[in-house]
């Protein structure tokens, strides 16, 4: 820790990247078109398994997530308006930036070519096994994240924003998707944002 005296030096933020930072969701509809001649509008996607969304069957579902972590893919990612900005000037003010992706650890170096590429700085990049999808001893768990004493949370996974609202005291922003309208986070405090301006208001350091 730098010991700033500015308390905006203490503000830790943890920011996810897919449909927080990155229209990922978005690109993923297009590429099950594309590949698998799925038809399915980015509004009706309103569950968060894609596996389901997006109507792929087993056989399928493999070579989908393969190519939706391909490096070409993910760094043609559109970025959300306002994220790259904001994360800037909380930086430039003080503040810490851990980016907490839930993406396979092997699409590291293609995460960080796209958040160079963006513009976005950060402190840390965790990679962690949001989902309990992999399995691996050496992943980083959400449980060992605990001690990172974020200040604000910005997820649009409802079951991970619910993690954090029940387990720390940091403010959780839900980013509103079609898949956590349901949102069991919302009812445990967290709060519902629909763009980074709206994110501003809620989660800007004190100037
Ligand atoms: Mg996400």
């Amino acid at each position: 820790m730098i010991g700033h005296s500015s308390p905006v030096a203490d503000l830790h933020f943890y920011v996810d990247v897919d449909d927080v930072l990155a229209e990922t969701t978005r690109a993923l509809a297009r590429l099950a078109q594309e590949r698998f001649g799925k038809r399915v509008r980015f509004s009706e996607m309103n569950v968060f398994d894609l596996s389901v969304s997006l109507g792929l069957g087993e056989e399928e579902f493999p070579e989908f997530m393969a190519a939706a972590h391909e490096r070409e893919f993910l760094l043609g990612l559109a970025p959300v308006s306002g994220g790259a900005r904001t994360l800037v000037r909380w930086r430039e003010a003080g503040a810490k930036i851990s980016v907490v992706t839930g993406r396979p650890p092997d699409s590291r170096p293609a995460t960080l070519a796209w958040l160079e590429r963006q513009g976005i700085p950060f402190d840390r990049l965790d990679f962690v096994d949001k989902y309990a999808r992999y399995s691996d001893p050496k992943m980083t768990t959400p449980q060992q994240l605990l001690d990172q004493g974020y200040h604000t949370i910005i997820e649009d996974a409802d079951a991970t924003a619910l993690y954090w609202a029940q387990n720390t005291d940091a403010r959780v922003l839900l980013y509103d998707r079609p898949w956590n309208q349901a949102s069991e986070a919302e009812a445990h405090g967290a709060i519902r944002v629909h763009d980074w301006a709206e994110i501003c208001e809620f989660a800007d350091p004190p100037s």
